[in-house]
């Protein structure tokens, strides 16, 4: 049993005003908007809303048989068109609704044609009620140039009945011909305090450092406050103690023990964020990903333009070459060598 796909609360009065208009919908919509903001559970709830026999202002009565069939996840008029991979990762696989069960053990990463060649028997198919039909397709940059040009071939020749919801990040990662047969509907970056309210909801603590270390998407800050302990993790302060010291030589060696273990591309994302956190301060702005760090705007007082510029660059280059260096422990060393160097006060020429 899965649960109904019901609105985010920031979505709610858009997704009504929207789907009160129902019985002039287009056949096919763009869900899209920034990553992370609910797109696809606004698609899949939007579905429910559209199957729903007695809607209440344009969205599902969660009661009804058509509500009922979707909190089972088999109503015969949803059809989800999404890779395997994702279908597994749902933990759903098997339910009835899916246009192809992931059966094998490295499931697709792409949607396939045979998901889009099997709607043809289901548009020849009368629906329930004489009601809608409706796939959500998700993600749209998942479909291969094949799988989009047998999608754009129907919608060119729209089913009665039947309306087709895209999920994107954005717009152009869909072919042209594709994007000018849909309707877009962008789904604005939710209110902060709407993110903030909701994720409280959910049970995650300081949720504000969770909502700034995930670029304000609500939805990454909660993945992230499931899989870590800290929004801003305890080497930052760390490293931010060892810079402002004043040591010519501080001892990096905790620090590095704690790096040593993580992926470097997310250690060195850590790191630009605190260079663009500490560029802030440097202006008197808020910070954007580590409100709850003290330690900066000292350490944003003391050092030049010029450092914070260069280390950012040079951070930068470092994370497209750090998914395998030849010697961590090097690698590691040699990174907060140069961080500390860049915190250190600016020298007068
Ligand atoms: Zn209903």
């Amino acid at each position: 049993m899965s649960a109904f796909p019901d609105f985010l609360p920031w979505q709610h009065d858009l997704a009504s005003a929207w789907l009160t208009q129902r019985e002039r919908f287009a056949h096919a919509w763009l869900i899209h908007g920034m990553p992370d903001i609910g797109k696809q559970r606004f698609a899949l709830a939007a579905a429910a809303s559209l199957l729903c026999a007695s809607p209440i202002d344009g969205l599902a009565c969660g009661q009804c048989q058509d509500c009922q069939w979707i909190r089972s996840g088999n109503h015969p008029d949803l059809r989800r068109i999404r890779p395997d991979a994702v279908a597994a990762e749902e933990g759903i696989a098997q339910s009835a609704d899916d246009a192809a069960p992931a059966t094998s053990k490295n499931p697709s990463r792409e949607i396939r044609i045979d998901q889009l060649r099997e709607l043809g028997s289901w548009f020849n198919t009368a629906t329930h009620r004489g009601g809608w039909r409706v796939a959500v397709l998700y993600p749209a940059r998942a479909m291969n140039v094949i799988s989009a040009n047998a999608l754009l071939k129907v919608l060119e020749e729209p089913p009665a009945h039947t309306v087709f919801l895209l999920v994107a990040d954005a717009p152009d990662q869909l072919l042209p011909t594709l994007l000018s047969r849909c309707r877009r509907l962008p789904l604005p970056v939710p209110p902060v305090q709407d993110s903030l309210d909701w994720l409280t909801g959910q049970g995650v603590d300081k949720p504000a450092d969770w909502l700034a270390a995930a670029s304000q998407a609500p939805l990454r800050a909660w993945q992230m406050a499931q899989d870590r302990e800290q929004a801003c993790p305890d080497w930052v302060s760390d490293l931010l103690r060892l810079a402002a010291s004043n040591a010519t030589n501080p001892d990096l060696g905790a620090v590095a023990d704690r790096l040593e273990k993580i992926a470097p591309e997310v250690w060195i994302d850590t790191l630009q964020r605190l260079f663009v956190d500490l560029s802030l301060a440097r202006h008197q702005l808020a910070p954007r990903y580590f409100p709850s760090l003290q330690a900066l705007e000292p350490l944003a007082a003391r050092t030049s333009s010029r450092n914070v510029a260069e280390i950012s660059r040079w951070l930068a280059e470092q994370r497209a070459v750090a998914s395998h260096p030849l010697n961590t422990r090097l690698f590691v060393h040699a990174v907060l060598q140069r961080v500390i160097q860049a915190c250190q006060p600016a020298t007068v020429a």
